[in-house]
């Protein structure tokens, strides 16, 4: 089957547009690799435009062939990380950009054009793209939005799907639409490009994206302040938040985040710090400088260090900031990271819920992310080389989804469902289920599109 698949992919795509038998095991796997996730696959196909994209869907609509679409891999829920006898249809040849429209704010690249090369563009122009995921470099903008992705200034600026205006996409029958018409600005349909935001490769292939942009603040002014304690540190995110003020972005980090990063931050980090708010105030010179003395005023109370870096500091600490999730992960080689979401003034119970569910299944812990949406990266760390740490990790998932529960949260803020989580997804309610499984079966009849991911069956 393997062999004929291939043949016929080749007709397609020419021979540099195919991988069959699959031998690279980079396609087979994605950011959960660190929890040892990795799939397999028949072919993997390259189309080179949009059309080759229909005509690959297309062909396996037709012989009920699975497809998994692929962005940058770097995931972290498993739902690009294909299963025998599936094609991994990967977009990293899309890299057009489609339209450019700095006059009117706007932004239309192909789906392959990495989250960094976007936020690129949009800065040439004088303009900026606000969504910030941490793995930019790689991860595409189709990814993005097929995960709804998030980042630190998400806080102010809003999550991946709110800076969408259209999306051009290959549905499960093969064929090609645009929804949305690009503009600020549309009530004159359903919103179905907002089906597609987070639809996770379930229901179509997003070939090409238009997006709304604003111009680049003119600076950025970090504060840091450093905590004894998680309830410390959380109650002065909840005295930010009161301040009328709305920084660019809150972040925290726990203790065994700062130790992680410790060696990357630029300058000296505090010892002992139990626990970190990273805000930002940005804007004009003098607007944002206002707003920085403001949230300093707000974290410094229960603050047992506060540091206000220099103007040009900025880029620094979102690099060192950027780099938690890799030093997190460099500690025992192994970590598996769920992004539970609570409401925000539940965040301190979280932090410790996490640490002491890590106690219980004896792994060490360590929980960062974004506080002021109350989303919480909870890693397990373990040793890769003992399967037994992984075991106790893995078990330790379900227990974790249970805490944001209980909390009032959700099991994923921002990473997706994915593989990994479809049966903590199960519990949702049942005419949720129903509705979404409604919506699959008219985007995608066959039920080809990333068949087994977010959508319990
Ligand atoms: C170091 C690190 C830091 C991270 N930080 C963040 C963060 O701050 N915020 C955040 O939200 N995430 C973060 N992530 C997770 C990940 O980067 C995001 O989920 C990202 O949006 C995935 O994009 P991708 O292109 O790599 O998609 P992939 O991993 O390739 O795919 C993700 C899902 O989208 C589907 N998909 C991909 N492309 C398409 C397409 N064109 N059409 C239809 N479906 C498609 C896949 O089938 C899969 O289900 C981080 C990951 C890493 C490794």
């Amino acid at each position: 089957m393997s062999d004929a698949l291939g043949d016929d992919l080749r007709r397609l795509l020419g021979e540099e547009g195919v991988e069959a038998p699959v031998v690279d095991r980079a396609w087979l796997h994605d950011g959960t690799e660190s929890a040892a996730v990795l799939g397999e696959a028949a072919a993997v196909a390259r189309p080179a435009n949009a059309e080759q994209v229909a005509a690959v869907v297309g062909y396996a609509n037709a012989n009920a062939v699975p497809i998994i679409p692929r962005g940058g891999g770097t995931g972290y829920a498993a739902g690009a990380v294909p299963f025998a006898g599936s094609i991994v249809l990967s977009l990293d040849r899309l890299r057009a950009v489609r339209e450019r429209r700095p006059e009117i704010w706007s932004l239309a690249v192909e789906a392959g054009v990495t989250t960094a090369e976007v936020r690129r563009l949009a800065r040439e122009d004088g303009l900026y793209y606000p969504p910030d995921p941490g793995a930019g470099e790689q991860s595409q903008i189709g990814g993005n939005v097929a995960t709804n992705a998030g980042g630190p200034h998400c806080f102010k600026y809003g999550v991946t799907g709110r800076w969408v205006t259209a999306i051009e996409v290959v549905l499960g029958s093969g064929e090609r639409v645009r929804v949305g018409s690009g503009l600020p600005k549309d009530v004159a349909t359903l919103d179905l490009r907002s089906l597609l935001v987070g639809s996770e490769g379930t229901l179509g292939v997003i070939t090409a994206v238009w997006l709304r942009l604003i111009p680049e603040p003119e600076v950025r002014l970090p504060v840091l302040a450093v905590y004894a304690s998680a309830q410390d540190g959380a109650d002065a995110v909840a005295l930010a938040m009161a301040s009328g003020v709305v920084p660019s972005a809150l972040e925290f980090l726990d203790r065994g985040a700062i130790e992680a990063s410790r060696a990357s931050y630029p300058g000296a980090l505090p010892v002992d710090a139990e626990f970190a708010v990273l805000a930002e105030a940005d804007g004009t010179l003098a607007g944002a400088t206002a707003e920085q003395a403001l949230i300093a005023d707000m974290l410094e109370p229960t603050a047992s260090d506060l540091i206000v870096p220099a103007a040009d500091a900025a880029a620094g600490i979102w690099a060192w900031r950027d780099g938690v999730s890799l030093g997190v992960l460099a500690r025992h080689g192994g970590k598996l990271s769920e992004d539970i979401v609570v409401p925000v003034d539940r965040l301190a119970e979280a932090v410790l819920g996490v640490r002491a569910l890590g106690a219980e299944v004896g792994l060490e812990t360590t929980t960062w992310g974004h506080a002021g949406d109350g989303n919480l990266h909870a890693s397990f760390m373990f040793d890769r080389a003992d399967p037994q740490q992984l075991a106790r990790a893995t078990a330790a998932a379900p227990r974790l989804f249970a805490l944001a529960r209980s909390l009032g949260g959700s099991i994923s803020g921002e990473h997706g469902i994915g593989r990994f989580k479809v049966e903590a997804a199960a519990e949702l309610p049942a005419e949720v289920l129903r509705l979404q499984s409604s919506v699959k079966d008219v985007f995608d009849p066959r039920g080809i599109m990333n068949p087994g991911a977010k959508l319990p069956r």
